[in-house]
């Protein structure tokens, strides 16, 4: 059930000397082996991503696109298999799993019909002269994916560079490398040329020193935790080298008093569970007015316990495990320090039994501003939930933190949606929903969310360079 796994360079599969083992989070059984790249292999992959870049760029983008929906066609054949083994590396509900490859799928679509609108433009110039403006593709992309959707964030990366007509080196989670396997065997299959998707796996930051400072790397795009994009985006700038970086968030979550409070509590505390947490726009911090906040925090209590939490492979279970072994004292301390200055501990807050990485759903009321957990995102299945006595103190405490992903509202008031609207702080933002992007959509972050975005009509921007072209007709 659970792929081989190999390196893909150049169009070939290859194992190496060394690897490491890959972990069910559900169960701490050893489920694979993850070959590690050595030097060698990634000077490979460059030689490689070079020679594919050549042969790509100078393909029509309608037979890129072609390609590309050919790719998806097999991940949406192929979704039961992929899903059964992000299950078994990631823990994640299978449920979950299988909407996963869905929407990984999508971004290849999507990416694949802004293949063909890359659009230049033409200048208005005197008689003679013609000035064009040119969208091309930026050339060999360095890529790096986290574990938290083994399948669709790899997918997002992988989407934005094909379609531009880059090639791209991918760097997968270790954790998690299966759902770039299936990608690349997707592409494989689909008769994508040699070296145009290059998949390498090993220590991080080994891989990420080695390929960002080579000249042929014109991209380098990340997603992961803030402190790691900052320390690649300074290692790409010593080469000028450009960056796409989507980072951490810390979503807020603005309850207002005129919105039906069940409702709005029901769904918050599902979404929060959704993978358990690690989701860089899980709503996290939830502001909710004075009036409302004793019945809202009960409801939102009694559904967050609720929860069933197991292995993701047997039936109806809503949440699995945290992806891996750091997750638990880490939540842990978070929840501690906020007790300590003083939160209430309305449910969980520890390790759920012996075996997996598994972690109570949690809620902390009241908690004060000087607690760790009001800056430092949790990234797991912790809620906190405040009261506030207006709208400007919600907005103040949403923008109270460094980051600005996603941030949520629940209020039919046209005047505080119109003030949600320009004042708060996110480059998402989604009023009576806790759904944060779509393929179609543009999705990025303020701050130090990261730069760039993916999907929408903007996706494709990081991945090309813009020339202007000066044609006189006559020499002058
Ligand atoms: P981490 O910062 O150690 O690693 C995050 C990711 O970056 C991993 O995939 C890792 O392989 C990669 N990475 C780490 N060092 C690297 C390097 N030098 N070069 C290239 N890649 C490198 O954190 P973690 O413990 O794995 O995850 C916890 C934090 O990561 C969370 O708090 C969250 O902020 C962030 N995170 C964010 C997202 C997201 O979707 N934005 C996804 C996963 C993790």
């Amino acid at each position: 059930m659970y792929p081989e796994l190999k390196l893909f360079i150049g169009g070939q599969w290859r194992a190496t000397g060394t690897d490491l083992p890959v972990v069910n989070p559900a169960t701490e059984q050893e489920i694979g082996r993850l070959p590690c790249a050595t030097a060698g292999d990634l000077d490979d992959a460059l030689e490689a991503a070079e020679n594919g870049f050549r042969v790509w760029s100078r393909t029509a983008p309608r037979a890129r696109a072609d390609i590309i929906l050919r790719a998806a066609a097999l991940m949406r054949e192929r979704q039961e298999d992929i899903a059964r083994s992000i299950t078994l590396e990631h823990g994640k509900p299978l449920a979950q799993a299988r909407l996963e490859i869905i929407r990984g799928a999508e971004f290849f679509e999507w990416d694949a019909g802004e293949a063909m609108r890359t659009y230049g433009r033409v200048i208005p110039a005197a008689h003679g002269h013609k000035f064009t403006v040119h969208h091309q593709p930026v050339g060999v992309v360095a890529a790096f994916s986290p574990w938290n959707f083994p399948m669709s964030q790899p997918a997002r990366k992988i989407a934005g560079a094909l379609a531009s007509g880059c090639s791209v080196i991918l760097k997968a989670a270790e954790e998690t490398p299966a759902g770039a396997v299936h990608i690349a065997r997707a592409f494989d299959d689909a008769g994508l040329p040699a070296g145009v998707l290059n998949l390498v796996f090993g220590t991080p930051s080994e891989i990420s020193g080695h390929l960002i400072p080579a000249p042929s790397v014109r991209l380098v795009a990340f997603t992961g935790s803030t402190t790691v994009g900052r320390h690649l985006t300074t290692l790409a700038a010593q080469h000028d080298t450009r960056v796409l970086m989507e980072l951490g968030g810390h979503a807020p979550v603005i309850v207002c008093e005129d919105t039906n409070i069940q409702a709005a509590a029901v769904s918050g505390a599902i979404r929060k569970m959704r993978n358990a947490g690690q989701v860089c726009t899980s709503p996290t911090r939830f502001f909710v007015h004075q009036s409302a906040f004793d019945d809202y925090a009960a409801r939102f209590v009694d559904r967050a316990r609720a929860t069933a939490v197991g292995n993701g492979m047997e039936p109806d279970v809503e949440m699995g495990p945290t992806a891996n072994a750091r997750r638990v004292p880490m939540l842990t301390a978070l929840v501690e320090d906020a007790v300590a200055k003083g939160a209430t501990l309305a449910t969980g807050g520890s390790r759920s039994g012996e075996t997996g990485y598994f972690f109570h759903p949690t809620v902390l009321l009241n908690v004060p501003d000087t607690a760790r957990i009001m800056q430092e995102e949790p990234f797991g299945p912790v809620a906190v939930i405040n009261p506030v006595a207006s709208l400007d103190e919600a907005i103040a405490g949403a923008n109270s933190v460094p980051y600005g992903l996603a941030g949520y509202a629940f209020t039919n008031r046209a005047d505080y949606i119109d003030r949600l609207v320009d004042e708060v702080e996110v480059g998402n933002l989604s009023i009576n929903t806790l759904e944060a992007s779509m393929p179609e959509t543009p999705f990025g972050g303020v701050k130090s969310s990261g730069y760039g975005r993916e999907g929408g009509t903007e996706g494709l921007e990081n991945y090309m360079t813009v020339k202007n072209v000066w044609h006189s007709v006559h020499i002058n």
